[in-house]
Parts: C-alpha cells; sequence; structure tokens
C-alpha cells in the first residue's frame, strides 16, 4: 500500500494518550476501547498499537506475533465480555468504499444482543 499512514488520526491520539479513551483491554502490543457512537449493546474496538492504515496494511506488513497478539485479544477480550454467550459479529472496514473513517486499522466487535442482518440492501 502505497498510502503513507496519517499520524494525526484520531485512533494515533488515543495510542499517544493525547485524548481519552474508556479502554477495556491494553498490552504491549494491542489496545481495546468502547466505540463512542455504539452499534450494538457491547461495541468495542480493537486496534494494534503500530501504524497500519488498514487491513490491508496489517495483513501485509505486521508480524505473526503481532497477527497472532490481534486474534488472541478478540478472543480475550470477547470471552472478558461475556459475548462468547450471546454471540458477537468482528468487522473490519478497509477503505473509503468499505466504509472506513478511522485510518488506522481496527476491528470492529459487536455483541450483546441480536444483531440486524450483516448487509442491508
Ligand atoms: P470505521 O468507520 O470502520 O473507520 O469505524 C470508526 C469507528 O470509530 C466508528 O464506529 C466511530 O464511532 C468510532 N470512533 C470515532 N472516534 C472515536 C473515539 N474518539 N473513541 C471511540 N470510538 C471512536
Amino acid at each position: 500500500m502505497s498510502e503513507k499512514y496519517d499520524e494525526n488520526n484520531i485512533f494515533a491520539k488515543i495510542i499517544r494518550g493525547e485524548i481519552p479513551c474508556d479502554k477495556v483491554f491494553e498490552n504491549d502490543m494491542i489496545l481495546a476501547f468502547r466505540d463512542i457512537a455504539p452499534k450494538a449493546p457491547v461495541h468495542i474496538l480493537v486496534i494494534p498499537k503500530r501504524p497500519y492504515i488498514s487491513f490491508a496494511d496489517f495483513s501485509a506488513h505486521a508480524s505473526p506475533e503481532e497477527m497472532a497478539e490481534m486474534t488472541r485479544a478478540i478472543g480475550h477480550i470477547a470471552q472478558e465480555n461475556h459475548l462468547e454467550k450471546t454471540g458477537y459479529r468482528l468487522i473490519t472496514n478497509c477503505g473509503k468504499n468499505a466504509g472506513q473513517e478511522v485510518p488506522h486499522f481496527h476491528v470492529h466487535l459487536l455483541g450483546g444482543g441480536t444483531l440486524p442482518p450483516f448487509i442491508q440492501s
């Protein structure tokens, strides 16, 4: 991907501690916090701390360890928030046409109730 990472995107500022977030999980590589405009009873955003623009960037350039940490963190957070019982959905929007607004790779973890159809026409 030739696009340059925007160091001033909102999630970069959250990682640097310049703006607050409702944190639910953090380790050396991963941060997770509640979405400011939740689309489900539980709506958590899981992000790597290193600067990846999107899933395309992350999948091409993250280390195997980072990829594993991301996957494990999502599973752990789902379990901690009792989402395994209700079921949950993972979404990542990659690029503007897919609806990506914040250019720092993030996975939406949605659950806590019955979710609407995945794609509405
Ligand atoms: P996306 O459209 O996939 O890029 O998702 C970006 C998400 O970030 C949206 O669901 C927003 O509600 C959420 N968001 C934007 N700013 C913040 C913030 N300061 N804290 C938490 N979530 C945010």
